[in-house]
C-alpha cells in the first residue's frame, strides 16, 4: 500500500459498511461476520486517531474478533487463510455490500489487503479504499481531488486545536477570543498616547500583542469568510505541506440528528490533474484571495481551485 489514503473517506465507507451489516445482521454467514467485525474494529481505530497504515490485523487478531474464546488460536493462520477468498469475494464490485455502498453514494469501495511479508515479519490484513469503475465520477483530467491525510505525531497543543466543535460554550469562546483581539489592538494606541507605556520593553510587548492579536483575528476572519485558513507558521516545523483550519460539520453518526459546525485542523494532499505532481495549496491574489492548488513544477500553468468540503478542484487555467 504505497499510495496514501483519505482517512475521512475510509471513515465514511466503513460507516456505510457498518450500516449494511447492521441491516443484515440476522442473515450473516461466517465470512460476513468476520468482515463485519473487521469493519467495526477498523472504524474504532479511526475514531481513536490511528493512522491507516497501522490499522492492520494479524491472523490471530482476526481470529480473536470472531472466536474470542477459542481454545486453540494456533488454528488462526489456516482459518483466516481459508476465509480469505470469501472475504475478497464479499468486496468484489458486484457484491451486495459493494452495490449497497455505491447506492449510498460512496466515492470508493473497500478492498481486503494482505501484506506480502518476507522473513520473520507477521502477515497482516487490513481494509483499504479502492476506486471502482462502477462509480461514475466527474474525474476528468481538468478536475483534481484532494485527500485528507493524518498529521504525523501532533503535539498536545496541536491536538487541542484539531477539532473545535462550535456548540454552546465553544462558540462563546470563539467570539470571546475575537473580541479580546480587537480590544487588545485598540488598547495599544491608548497606552501609547497616555504615555503609560514607554521604553523599549513596553514597546516590544505592545508590538507582540499587536502581531499576535491581529494575526489571530485575521485567521478568524479568513475562516468566516472562506471556510479555510492556512495554519500559522509555528505549525510548519512539522513539515506538513498543506495544513489548514477549515470549517466543516461533524461527521454523520448513527445516533446524532444535528450536526454542529466544527473547526478542524486538516492536512490535505493533492495531485496535479495535468502532470500528476504535488499540489501546494495557497492563497492567490490573482484569484481574489481564494485558496488554490498550484502544481509544484508548473505553478503558473497548472492551477486548480480548492474546495475543502467536496475535496475537489477545477482547472482554473
Ligand atoms: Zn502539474
Amino acid at each position: 500500500m504505497s499510495e496514501s489514503q483519505d482517512i475521512q473517506e475510509l471513515r465514511n465507507v466503513l460507516l456505510v459498511a457498518k450500516k449494511y451489516f447492521k441491516d443484515n445482521r440476522n442473515t450473516l454467514k461466517m465470512a460476513e461476520r468476520l468482515l463485519s467485525e473487521m469493519v467495526d474494529k477498523s472504524f474504532e481505530f479511526i475514531k481513536h486517531d490511528i493512522d491507516i497504515p497501522d490499522i492492520r490485523f494479524t491472523h490471530e487478531e482476526l481470529f480473536q474478533l470472531v472466536w474470542p474464546k477459542a481454545k486453540s488460536p494456533d488454528k488462526a493462520p489456516s482459518t483466516i487463510r481459508n476465509y480469505r477468498p470469501q472475504l475478497i469475494d464479499l468486496l468484489e464490485d458486484d457484491s451486495s455490500l459493494s452495490q449497497f455502498m455505491i447506492k449510498s453514494g460512496c466515492e470508493y469501495l473497500l478492498d481486503f489487503n494482505t501484506d506480502d511479508v518476507k522473513g520473520g515479519a507477521k502477515t497482516t490484513h487490513g481494509l483499504i479504499l479502492k476506486s471502482s469503475a462502477q462509480i461514475q465520477t466527474h474525474k476528468a483530467s481538468n478536475v483534481v481531488s484532494y485527500k485528507v491525510v493524518r498529521l504525523p505525531k501532533p503535539t498536545w497543543w496541536m491536538k487541542s486545536l484539531m477539532k473545535i466543535e462550535l456548540e454552546g460554550r465553544n462558540s462563546f469562546w470563539f467570539i470571546f477570543v475575537a473580541v479580546l483581539c480587537v480590544l487588545s489592538i485598540a488598547l495599544v494606541p491608548y497606552f501609547v498616547f497616555k504615555g503609560s507605556a514607554s521604553g523599549l520593553s513596553a514597546g516590544l510587548l505592545l508590538g507582540v500583542i499587536i502581531v499576535v492579536a491581529s494575526s489571530l483575528l485575521y485567521k478568524i476572519y479568513d475562516l468566516m469568510e472562506r471556510g479555510v485558513s492556512k495554519s500559522p507558521d509555528i505549525f510548519t516545523p512539522f513539515r506538513i505541506r498543506n495544513l489548514f483550519f477549515v470549517t466543516t460539520r461533524k461527521p454523520k453518526d448513527e445516533s446524532e440528528a444535528t450536526r454542529p459546525k466544527v473547526i478542524e485542523l486538516l492536512a490535505f494532499e493533492g495531485r496535479c490533474g495535468s502532470c500528476g505532481d504535488d499540489l501546494f495549496i495557497e492563497k492567490s491574489r490573482e484569484f481574489k484571495g481564494r485558496y488554490v492548488g498550484r502544481c509544484a513544477i508548473a505553478p503558473q500553468e497548472h492551477v486548480f481551485s480548492f474546495d475543502h468540503i467536496t475535496k475537489t478542484g477545477k482547472c482554473l487555467r
